[in-house]
């Protein structure tokens, strides 16, 4: 492999161009929506032809789910040369992500197709609360409704919704976890252990590795995380995220790429997975990973970036983006040799984070 490509504009596709770089590897970036091309880590950006694409990069990959229909970057993403080509076929889709996990047996919130108006009133009758949800186009809860049992549904655009949405029953989780693997085109696979996930108002918020008491839930995780990504005959990193209940897992949503609840891999492990992403695309044989103590990773979200945050214990990565409101900017990175310290480490971070961190912090201890 000389070059990989990535499609996609945003800081996911950055951060790989960082790792490929140190990894002594090429990957490039295409921006669907400017149309250009984004050389390794620089933001100048050049048109390139499908001719030039062709001959430059014999793979592709992908940082986001959604793609313009027609155009380049879907000849890109629908090309055999790009390793997310299957995945692309069902996961931007709630119905046939959902539909491909029950096919495989693999344990998700019960749901139904809300085909018209009618079905949502009757998916509460059967599942008490509820989650609406966008078939696509949702991400940080946008396109997103949670309607608890005896709820108020009139908050629900069921009638637009209708054939464009879901109904999942609302699962009374303990916690939410996620596990972040590779697959390589090889077909050899890697995982980094169980991350433990706080969101508020569907924006993830806080992730912590290892997440604790998990040692029952890792081999069921990799279990379906390797079936997933093998029904799809996918390379690369890819996450799964899940609900615990009942001291079982069940699959929430899956994401082909390599995902937030991933970035504490940055500082918390030897290899992150924005390199074993690169790695698994370039087919050396996936390293053996060494996890360092406890991480943790402070999502960045609508906020200025402040010169306080470099007084504390931590590693900021800034994304470079403008700013508005519940828009990712950067994160922290903490990392300590044990959940104590790491916990103090968070109180000092608390007192420089924009309002709504406390309630995380709290519930974390809280739960244990
Ligand atoms: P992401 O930014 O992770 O892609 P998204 O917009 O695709 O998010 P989901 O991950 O499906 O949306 O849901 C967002 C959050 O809403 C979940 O992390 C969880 O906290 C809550 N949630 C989603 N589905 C359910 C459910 N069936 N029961 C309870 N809570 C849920
Ligand atoms: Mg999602
Ligand atoms: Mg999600």
């Amino acid at each position: 492999m000389n070059r990989v490509l990535v499609l996609g504009g945003g800081q996911l596709g950055l951060m790989m161009a960082e790792a490929a770089a140190r990894l002594g590897l090429v990957v490039d970036r295409y921006d669907p929506e400017r149309a250009l091309l984004l050389p390794g880590t620089s933001d100048l950006a050049v048109p390139i032809s499908w001719e030039e694409c062709q001959e430059r990069y014999p793979v592709i990959t992908v940082e986001r789910e959604a793609f313009p229909e027609t155009g380049f970057s879907a000849e890109l993403a629908q090309s055999d040369r790009c390793v997310a080509r299957g995945a692309l076929q069902v996961i931007p889709d709630r119905f046939t992500q959902k539909t491909m996990l029950d096919k495989l047996g693999i344990p998700t919130a019960p749901w139904v197709m809300l085909d018209q108006a009618e079905d949502l009133p009757r998916a509460v009758a059967d599942f008490g609360g509820v989650v609406v949800k966008a078939r696509s186009g949702g991400y940080d809860g946008r396109g997103t409704w949670i309607v608890g049992e005896g709820g108020d549904l009139s908050a629900v655009p069921a009638v637009e919704l209708a054939g464009k949405a879901i109904v999942e029953q609302k699962i009374p989780f303990r916690r939410e976890l996620s596990i972040v693997g590779a697959r390589s085109i090889t077909g050899e696979t890697l995982f980094y252990p169980l991350t433990r996930n706080w969101h508020v108002d569907g924006i993830l918020r806080l992730s912590l590795a290892p997440a604790n008491a998990c040692s029952d839930l890792q081999a069921p995780a990799e279990i379906m995380l390797k079936c997933i990504m093998e029904e799809l005959d996918y390379a690369g990193v890819m996450a799964v995220e899940f609900f615990e209940v009942d001291g079982q897992l069940m699959v929430n949503e899956i994401a082909p790429r390599v995902h937030n609840s991933g970035h504490w891999t940055h500082e918390g492990a030897d290899w992150s997975q924005f390199d074993l992403h690169v790695h698994a695309l370039a087919g050396v044989p996936l390293h053996a990973l060494n996890v360092h103590g406890s991480s943790a990773m402070v999502n960045l979200i609508g906020t200025p970036f402040e010169n306080a945050w470099l007084q504390h214990p931590g590693v900021v990565h800034w994304y470079g983006k403008s700013v508005r409101p519940g828009r990712k900017v950067g994160h922290a990175n903490l990392a300590a040799s044990s959940l104590d310290d790491l916990r103090q480490g968070l109180d000092a971070w608390a007192d420089v984070l924009p309002e709504g961190y406390q309630q995380v912090l709290d519930s974390e201890r809280a739960l244990g």
